[in-house]
């Protein structure tokens, strides 16, 4: 059987975190981090456009 690596640290894999890519558990988390970080930015930058929209006014 192939021991497959993390496509991302290429280290050795644990589990399947999504079909079809090789990602170990701690990339899944290190990525799960970054994307409510990117969430939380989008989130942020969004109520900051909306209230500066507000002052211009
Ligand atoms: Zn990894």
């Amino acid at each position: 059987m192939e021991r497959k690596a993390c496509i991302i640290c290429h280290g050795e894999l644990d589990s399947t975190h999504y079909e079809g890519y090789a990602i170990c558990t701690e990339c899944f988390d290190l990525m799960e981090y970054l994307m409510s970080e990117y969430l939380l930015m989008t989130i942020t930058r969004r109520e900051a456009g909306a209230s500066v929209e507000m002052y211009s006014k």
